[in-house]
């Protein structure tokens, strides 16, 4: 007896629902993974896509001394041509939330009679309703909600056998060109990141170890590196939301600290919630009151915003953070997207799109979700009057400047008291850093007084 396992967010051999399912019901299971062109991915996720399958492949190999067999194309049409080829009785997968995946997946889950099973999410999106009978829009409830039913966290552990897969005709990873050609830009990824299972784990024992005790005050200082930089290994199913969760409520860190960390893997459940209720969260306003704002989208701010070169120092730092790892820290990059929305008024949607294609850890739900959360027209969100002040927020979270001083260099001879706003240090004290101002590093692009007191009465009228 033969399946098929069609491997997609889910690139781990452990606690992985439906390739134990399909271990325990067959004798023999072919895993696959296709790219599917029509699904748009982000350059630097192509990246983390090429690393995390070579290392998946590598993991079958010594595992089970099988293959992991690659398909480009139209995931319907190759099924179905592999089902007849391998007689295969059996199709098993974890099911993708992303309704665009979701749908695309329904046709093909009758046309077979695939098993699927939630390899993600803590929970199902439709078992969770408020009540009246519909999803949350609001995340305390939410997140109660959940924790009241939440089982107890059992992860499991790999297959004992896949059996010997016929040798079937694939493509190989680098017939596909996911690594970018025509720059270096995502080969510096590499000294920040290492996909895949074993090195999720790693980077989950490295933060209880090193950044769970604390993390509930820690991780808002961006210098601290105290956050678990989990997301693209959750992102991309590495790791389980169910093994993480386990591992920190093992750990002997503070309550307090668990807790937060557990309300923050919540935030990323609720984030698919909406998007599964909600599928025009990545290009419609959650709230249509913001159809009718004004935006400016003048190209000269977005260009000097994406280059982190906009003169504000903590803005900066955190753009050029995403422009050379591939991921930003959480307290930044609400101060980055509340800078870009409300201090230069470019339309959310834009900067989500930057988003998408630089973090390594881009998600339709998260990066969505989040950017309406920060631009106040989302799900619980923000209020809009909630803008956020860059030197105010640098001052609190980084008030030696050291996040500031790893990014942008140019500033580091600056004292600490001028370096959150380098425009207002004395004249000598810039010249004895080195720095001349629209010379060596920008003026800032608007005074940010003068812009959210314009936000404000543009998004008053709304
Ligand atoms: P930790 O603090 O260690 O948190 C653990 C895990 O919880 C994270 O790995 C992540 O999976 C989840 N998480 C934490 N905070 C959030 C949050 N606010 N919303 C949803 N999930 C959360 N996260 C993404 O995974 N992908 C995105 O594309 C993304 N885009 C964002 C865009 C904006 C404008 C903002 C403000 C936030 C965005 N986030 C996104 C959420 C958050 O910034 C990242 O998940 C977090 O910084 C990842 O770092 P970490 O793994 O060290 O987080």
């Amino acid at each position: 007896m033969t399946a098929l396992f069609w491997f997609r967010k889910d690139l781990r051999l452990e606690d992985n629902p439906a390739l134990l399912q399909a271990a325990l019901s067959h004798k023999t299971v072919i895993p696959l993974y296709i790219l599917d062109e029509g699904m748009p991915l982000g350059d630097a996720q192509k990246w983390w896509l090429h690393h995390s399958l070579k290392s998946l492949e590598a993991d079958l190999k010594t595992t089970y001394g099988i293959s992991l067999l690659l398909y480009k194309g139209n995931p319907e049409k190759i099924l179905s041509h592999l089902m007849k080829e391998t007689k295969a009785e059996g199709l098993y997968w974890n099911t993708c939330y992303e309704p665009t995946l979701y749908n695309r997946d329904l046709k093909i889950k009758s046309q077979f009679g695939a098993k699927t099973f939630n390899g993600s999410l803590f929970f199902d999106p439709p078992s969770i309703k408020n009540g009246q009978g519909t999803f949350f829009k609001v995340f305390t409830p939410f997140y109660k909600a959940c924790l009241e039913k939440l089982p107890p966290l059992d992860p499991k552990g790999k297959p004992h056998s896949l059996g010997k897969p016929p040798s079937l005709k694939s493509d190989t990873l680098d017939d596909w060109n996911l690594l970018p050609q025509n720059h270096n830009w995502a080969n510096a990824f590499a000294t920040y990141w290492t996909p895949g299972e074993s090195e999720a784990r790693k980077a989950l024992q490295r933060f209880l170890k090193t950044g769970l005790e604390h993390y509930g005050i820690n991780r808002d200082f961006p210098a601290s590196k105290s956050t678990s930089q989990l997301s693209p290994h959750l992102h991309f199913g590495e790791i389980s939301v169910q093994e993480a969760l386990h591992e920190a409520n093992k750990s002997r860190a503070p309550q307090g600290d668990r807790h937060k960390f557990q309300s923050e893997l919540f935030w990323r459940e609720f984030s698919y919630h909406l998007l599964f209720h909600f599928p025009e969260l990545p290009h419609k306003n959650f709230n249509p009151k913001f159809d009718k704002f004004p935006w400016a989208d003048k190209a000269h701010f977005f260009k000097a915003w994406s280059k982190g070169q906009t003169g504000y120092p903590l803005v900066d730092a955190g753009m050029r953070q995403l422009w050379q790892t591939g991921w930003m820290h959480n307290r930044v990059r609400m101060v980055v997207a509340s800078f870009l929305t409300k201090d230069l008024l470019i339309q959310w949607q834009k900067g989500a799109a930057w988003f998408y294609d630089t973090l390594v850890d881009a998600d339709v739900a998260s990066n969505f979700a989040s950017w309406q959360w920060v631009a106040g027209c989302g799900a619980d969100a923000a209020p809009y009057f909630r803008v956020f002040n860059p030197i105010l927020q640098s001052q609190k979270f980084d008030p030696k400047g050291d996040y500031i001083r790893t990014w942008v260099p140019e500033l580091k001879d600056l004292p600490d008291q001028f370096i959150h706003a380098p425009w207002l240090a004395p004249e000598e004290a810039l010249k004895k850093a080195g720095i001349s101002l629209g010379h060596t590093y920008p003026h800032p692009l608007v005074d940010h007084n003068k812009a959210r007191a314009l936000a404000l009465h543009l998004y008053g009228s709304i």
